[in-house]
């Protein structure tokens, strides 16, 4: 049997799969089993930030493994310090909760906001506001926070306590605000519904309105931080500072690991005992998370703005001689094409059989999540076997 029949006999039915299989990958290039090249603008949607087996992810991995390969949080270790003072340092935050997953840092940060706001206000203050079109993960908690009812589908009863309200839209925000409410959840740029960024003056508007309610705002940026949209953080874009902040995805580069970030003043509603996980913050996943960081910092932030740029002018000029593409949406390298067509897989497969690989999100719309690593060349490459798949497709 072959790797993809095997799967399918072993391997439970969650994904609607690409019929190829991955072996390795380097920077932004990654191989199949026959030694095929594709260029890689998925990047396991957006967790190889720094492209595959970056060099410093890899020897932090090395040496900590040869170290310590996990530790129970009843002991301190030192990557888990490192990796939050990093991310302290560096954002609005001032204390870091680690678990290993979007969802479980979406579930830490409901929990959070719940303890928070029923020590302070009383036991009715449950309720959190999210958007429509809202991706915040798959387990029940984060799946009932998220905006979609196609993800709710024979799933509920769903937790209780969340209302769902349009996105960009305050009034309708305004007027879901009830005497249960505790906090808002959203996406600066949504990734799953589509790429539809936040409005400035929007976030703003919801800032001030969570000040006078006495609600938490929660910005999940598991898909768009860790420098995704060419700042570290996406919030930084806005000058709108949340008080609890989710990451994942590219957090250790490749590695399993997710954290939530509070300030010391909406941290406090957590207590020894309230909240845990095994393996959150393991010293190998941190050790890589670190290596990120530093990496982040050292640059790759900076080269994921410019090549951003460039890749979305690129798009707008491709725009021109297509028109089945309605739009460009995004920041830095989180990039959305709006096509006419409500399913792009068709030119999705003609532009893995062309080399490269992209995803889809939301209704028509062809994502681009690549390395934050790579080249302006990387970007005319894509760019070329793009236009070529349209052509293939007739569109
Ligand atoms: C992917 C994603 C999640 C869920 O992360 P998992 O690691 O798959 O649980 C949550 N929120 C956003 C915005 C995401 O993109």
């Amino acid at each position: 049997m072959n790797y993809i029949d095997k799967g399918k006999h072993y391997v439970m039915n969650t994904y609607s799969r690409y019929p190829i299989v991955l072996v390795r990958g380097k920077g932004a290039l990654v191989y199949d089993e026959t030694g095929k090249e594709y260029l890689d603008f998925v990047a396991g949607i957006a967790v190889n930030n720094l492209g595959h087996c970056h060099p410093s992810v890899v020897k932090a991995v090395k040496e900590q493994a040869e170290k310590m390969m996990h530790c129970s949080n009843l002991y301190w270790y030192m990557p888990q310090v490192e990796l939050a003072e990093l991310l302290v340092e560096n954002s609005f935050g001032d204390k870091v909760f680690f678990c290993n997953s979007g969802a479980e840092a979406n579930e830490a940060a409901i929990k959070l906001a719940r303890k928070y706001s029923k020590k302070k206000y009383g036991d009715h203050k449950y309720g959190i506001i999210t958007m429509e079109q809202s991706f915040h993960g798959r387990t029940l908690g984060s799946l009932s926070a998220t905006g979609q009812t196609k993800y709710h589908a024979g799933f509920e009863p769903l937790a209780e306590g969340f209302k769902y309200v349009p996105f960009n839209d305050f009034e309708a925000l305004k007027n879901a605000v009830d005497e249960n409410t505790c906090a808002v959840m959203i996406e600066p740029i949504q990734g799953e519904g589509g790429i539809y960024e936040a409005s400035p003056e929007y976030l703003k508007k919801v800032r001030e309105l969570c000040d006078e309610r006495g609600l938490l705002l929660i910005f999940d940026e598991i898909q768009c931080g860790m420098g995704r949209t060419g700042k570290l953080f996406a919030y930084q874009h806005y000058g709108v500072i949340p008080d609890i902040m989710t990451l994942a995805k590219g957090i250790a580069g490749g590695l399993p690991l997710g954290a939530m970030v509070a300030t010391d003043e909406v941290a406090s509603g957590f207590m020894p005992g309230d909240h845990a996980s095994t393996f959150g913050g393991n010293p190998v996943s941190c050790a890589a998370g670190i290596a990120v960081m530093k990496e982040l910092l050292g640059g790759v932030v900076d080269n994921a703005r410019e090549v951003g740029d460039y890749l979305k002018s690129r798009l707008v000029e491709l725009k021109e001689s297509h028109s089945s593409i309605i739009e460009v949406r995004g920041k830095g390298l989180m990039v959305g094409i709006q096509m006419a067509m409500a399913d792009v897989s068709s030119i999705i497969n003609e532009a893995m059989k062309k080399g490269l690989l992209v995803l889809s999100a939301g209704h028509g719309v062809i994502r681009m999540l690549p390395p934050l690593t790579i080249t302006k060349d990387d970007v005319d490459r894509a760019v070329k076997i793009l236009d070529e798949a349209l052509n293939a497709c007739g569109v």
